[in-house]
């Protein structure tokens, strides 16, 4: 009965592991997407690099949630392939996809849109190993800050080998520069964090719900087959449907409270989104009020 339970367990493991078989060879953090395309994350909340192999080399999108992810991915690199990475592609500019571009560069050059070189040299924080643990400090060794070398407008094309890559900007999504990578070949798009999987988004003050709600919907028209969220395991347009629900329905509650004479403080206090609950980062709720109340006030 036991061992019925375990191959039964191990079934619905593979089952949800949506037919994308795991690359072994690289170790248990590594998913294949495709022939030649891995994503890598150590936990479901962790930020996801994605390692694209080409007939001219390597590109990266994004490079670990933390450094000991970063030298992870630079080891499968060497397994997968002797050529160098060519291009690393940031989705944001956030340290838990941005820290590890110095492992890569040179010879990588690093791309993000308009705005993420400003933004990332603002925020650095030179002494941001200090009281990290042994295994980051380790793996800092010979840390720099590598901003992105070409920062483009709107959108570009980075062809590499047989690979075509486009650049799209995701405006106002979740960080001061944010970009989604799509092979229109290959029909995967790697979303970066504007909807991440069964998680609360931290919305910081620029982003809007109705950028939101444009980015889910321009990012799901490309009409992909394959989904990499900047977080969390990569699914399908889904992702983009259940974050436009969630959207839609938290500036339907708060605006109905705003209607009613609630302010700010009731709201928060007041506010319940029950069929949310078991989404990660509850914490981040007072951020996606703040969104909410800002629209359903015009402010
Ligand atoms: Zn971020």
């Amino acid at each position: 009965m036991k061992r019925r339970c375990v191959a039964l367990l191990l079934t619905v493991l593979a089952m949800l592991s949506g037919g994308v078989s795991s690359a072994q060879d690289l170790g248990q953090n590594f998913r294949k997407i495709k022939e030649g395309i891995y994503v890598q994350s150590a936990r479901e909340v962790n930020s996801t690099v994605g390692i694209v192999v080409t007939s001219e080399g390597v590109v990266l999108i994004d490079t670990g949630q933390t450094l000991v992810d970063t030298r992870q991915v630079a080891d499968a690199v060497k397994k997968l392939t002797p050529l160098p990475v060519r291009f690393v592609i940031n989705t944001e500019v956030h340290p838990d996809h941005t820290t590890g571009n110095f492992v890569f560069s040179p010879p990588a050059v690093v791309i993000n849109h308009a705005g993420a070189g400003d933004a990332m040299r603002k925020a650095d924080n030179p002494n941001r190993f200090a009281t990290a643990a042994p295994e980051i400090k380790a793996a800092a060794e010979g840390y720099r800050l590598v901003t992105p070398h070409v920062e483009y407008q709107e959108k570009t094309t980075v062809r590499v080998g047989e690979r075509v890559f486009e650049l799209l900007r995701v405006r106002n999504a979740h960080s001061e520069a944010d970009t989604a990578v799509w092979l229109p070949q290959e029909r995967v798009l790697f979303a970066g964090s504007a909807a991440i999987p069964n998680s609360l988004n931290n919305v910081r003050p620029f982003v809007t719900i109705a950028d939101l709600l444009a980015a889910a919907k321009m990012l799901r028209s490309l009409n992909p087959e394959v989904v990499v969220p900047g977080h969390g395991s990569p699914g399908t347009t889904r992702i983009f449907d259940e974050s436009e629900k969630y959207y839609t329905l938290l500036l339907e509650r708060v605006t109905a409270m705003v209607k009613a004479g609630k302010s700010r403080e009731q709201i928060g206090m007041e506010l319940r989104m029950p069929e949310y609950a078991e989404w990660a980062y509850q914490d981040r709720m007072p951020s996606n009020i703040d969104a909410a109340y800002r629209a359903a006030t015009g402010r």
